[in-house]
């Protein structure tokens, strides 16, 4: 597959964005043309029709196609053979499975026909729940050929939090495993559902994959084996399966609701529709990460997270590519995991978070001994904002200082990456992540939405938002498009609000400082806290930090900062630690910035999807410790106890 919109050169971006701002309808619409259609959009409708009041954004209305035949019909003739997902296993000793895109169009048709006869229908909500393998993104692919919603539940969730989601979602039908394999762990993914289902009447089919052996108990008439299932298509149908025809679908009927990873409140159920999202996944992965055909892409991602939807689900398989699906973490069984999967399989494009960047850069260099990674070409990180050290140590451990760094900033609600260099073709910078994509048009405001065009000291620095739609920008949130509205369209009249801070500089690069929230205001100096963070990392004994600001009589706010140590220290010096970091910060930002209170910790409160919720640091440094909000998404819950207890 050759990709006519691919962007080779700085002059051709420079174009492709001037074009997209100038014409947008007219550029999508080339972009558009590149997939199949069951039908194109009438001449009479817009291709692009919207207002940020209510809002309403719709892109190519009345135009009809299914989103799974881009994904896997259209390269059956040229590509069949080709590898679509390889499947690294938890454990390193256990098959890889490679499934070509023949295999997963006949699996997907299959199981498309399972739900089929199960009673699914287009427009039902669908939970999924299951580990990192390859049925997952059957199950998801399978929702969408048949026009049902997915709604994928990242497979750490507790049975409360499902509950919340399904009851948000009105999913009558879920698809799960009996358990799931990640580390050491085993997680007993069936009767987790079993408890959130306590007391739900809604549910009306649950179909269970195997793939621990964990004993599980199936309730008559609601529970079926996905095995006996897809079985049964077999027998009954054989290759007809194949042939009966996709959903038809409106260009903008949801394709899935998605949840926020909840590190600034209650989660939000985020609405992509069908054929804007699958153009800007496309366009964003073949352009970002500079995908070329038979390249092995590697997303560390969990599909839980709209990352792993955007850049292991959708963007890959639109583009026919191949993927690599990983199931279990990077540190078992031991740290050099991710390095061992990128040479046993030739990644070419590894893509990861800061957060495991961090996390593996305190075992030292030794897992890397013995590790070739040679065949990596382009390196990427998502999530939180890098910080310089974690961004230096993956160009020169892990890229060998030749494979370029994309740090692509975006949310869950935009689809897919909107600010990012890409790779090899326009310049990276630690820390920033630079420059636009073609289509979207970013903005600082202040606090009164009065738009930024000064610079001070170089830069601008103010509120990040964006003045027009996208294709991939989130429609609603689901069941309440009140709450969509007030999110995200009503701080700023006319604008998109990311919620996150930002500097642009005068080559009109950005750089994200964090969330709006996080940023403090020390004696009348605005501060990010992922600039203090920043400089606290540099530290040779810390491994991470988190800071929140404090009410404080004399500065406004103070700085509180959360620090996690090496563990080989001497813990005898932890106070001359504290001065050093102190005079780290005070070397690298100025006096103003140094921490008033460090309380060393032994690990920071993380959502599941690897965040930092600093809601929850706010609240224990504020001394306000009797309500910390909804703690759900929590990857660990006891380190809130031990944070609290050791408040300074
Ligand atoms: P919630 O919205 O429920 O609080 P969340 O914002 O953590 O959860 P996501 O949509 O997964 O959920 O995360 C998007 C946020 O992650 C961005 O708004 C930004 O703060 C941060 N982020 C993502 N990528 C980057 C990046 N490359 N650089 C800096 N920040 C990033
Ligand atoms: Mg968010």
């Amino acid at each position: 597959m050759s990709y006519s919109f691919q962007i080779k050169t700085i002059e051709q971006y420079q174009e492709a964005y001037k074009r997209s701002v100038e014409d947008p309808e007219g550029f999508w619409s080339e972009v558009a043309d590149t997939f199949e259609w069951r039908k194109k959009q009438p001449f009479s409708s817009r291709v692009l029709d919207w207002n940020f009041d209510e809002p309403k954004i719709k892109w190519f209305e009345g135009a009809k196609l299914n989103i799974t035949e881009n994904c896997l019909d259209r390269h059956l003739k040229t590509s069949g053979d080709t590898p679509a997902i390889i499947w690294e296993p938890n454990d390193p000793n256990e098959k890889v499975r490679t499934l070509t895109y023949k295999v997963l169009h006949r699996k997907v048709c299959e199981f498309a026909q399972v739900l089929r006869n199960n009673g699914v229908r287009k427009g039902d909500r669908v939970c999924i729940y299951m580990g990192m393998i390859p049925e997952l993104v059957i199950a998801v692919l399978a929702c969408a050929r048949i026009g049902a919603i997915h709604s994928v539940i990242f497979g750490g969730f507790s049975a409360q939090s499902i509950a919340d989601r399904l009851d948000d979602a009105g999913a009558e039908y879920i698809i799960t495993c009996d358990g799931a394999y990640r580390g050491a762990k085993d997680i007993p993914l069936k009767s987790i559902i079993d408890d959130a289902l306590v007391g739900n009447k809604v549910v009306k089919r649950v179909i269970v994959h195997t793939r621990t052996r964990t004993p599980v108990s199936m309730i008559k008439g609601r529970d079926v084996w996905w095995r006996d299932e897809v079985e049964d298509v077999i027998e009954t149908m054989h290759d007809e399966v194949l042939a009966i025809p996709a959903e038809e679908m409106d260009a903008e009927d949801p394709l899935f609701i998605l949840y926020t990873s909840g590190s600034t409140g209650k989660p939000k159920g985020v609405v992509h529709t069908c054929a804007g999202y699958m153009l800007w996944t496309t366009y964003t992965f073949v352009n970002v990460f500079q995908y070329q055909p038979r390249d092995v892409f590697f997303c560390t991602a969990d599909i839980g997270w709209i990352t792993g939807h955007s850049y292991i689900a959708y963007g890959p398989l639109l583009s026919g590519a191949t993927c690599l699906m990983f199931e279990g973490v990077p540190t078992w069984p031991d740290a050099g995991r991710f390095w061992e999967i990128v040479d046993k399989h030739k990644v070419n494009i590894l893509y990861t978070a800061p957060t495991a960047i961090r996390s593996l850069m305190s075992y030292g260099l030794d897992p890397l001994k013995d590790k070739d990674l040679s065949s990596l070409k382009v390196l990427g990180t998502v999530g939180e904002p890098i910080n310089e050290e974690a961004w230096h140590w993956y160009d020169e451990h892990i890229g060998k200082k030749k494979c370029p760094i994309v740090d692509t900033w975006w949310q869950t609600e935009t689809g897919g990456i909107l600010i990012s260099n890409l790779a090899g073709v326009t310049p990276a910078r630690p820390s920033w992540a630079t420059l636009p994509l073609p289509g979207v048009q970013p903005l600082l405001v202040d606090e009164k939405g009065v738009e930024i065009t000064e610079f001070t000291d170089e830069v601008m620095s103010g509120n990040l938002c964006m003045r027009a739609p996208w294709p991939g920008i989130l429609r609603t949130t689901y069941g309440d498009h009140e709450r969509c509205r007030q999110t995200y369209f009503s701080t700023y009249k006319d604008l998109y609000f990311t919620g996150d801070g930002a500097w642009k500089d005068e080559q009109g690069n950005y750089k994200i400082t964090g969330r709006v929230d996080d940023v403090l205001n020390v004696s009348g100096h605005r501060l990010g806290t992922a600039e203090v963070e920043n400089a606290i990392n540099m530290h040779a004994s810390v491994i991470e930090s988190a800071v929140v600001g404090y009410p404080h009589e004399v500065k406004g706010q103070g700085v509180y900062a959360y620090v996690v140590l090496d563990e080989k220290r001497h813990k005898d010096e932890d106070d001359l630690t504290r001065k050093d970091i102190l005079a780290t910060v005070s070397r690298i930002i100025g006096p103003i910035a140094k921490p008033d209170k460090i309380q060393f910790v032994s690990g920071l409160p993380k959502t599941r999807s690897g965040k930092i919720m600093r809601r929850i640091l706010r609240k224990v440094a504020e001394g306000e410790l009797s309500n910390l909000g909804d703690t759900t998404t929590l990857l660990d819950p006891a380190i809130v106890d031990e944070i609290r207890d050791g408040r300074l």
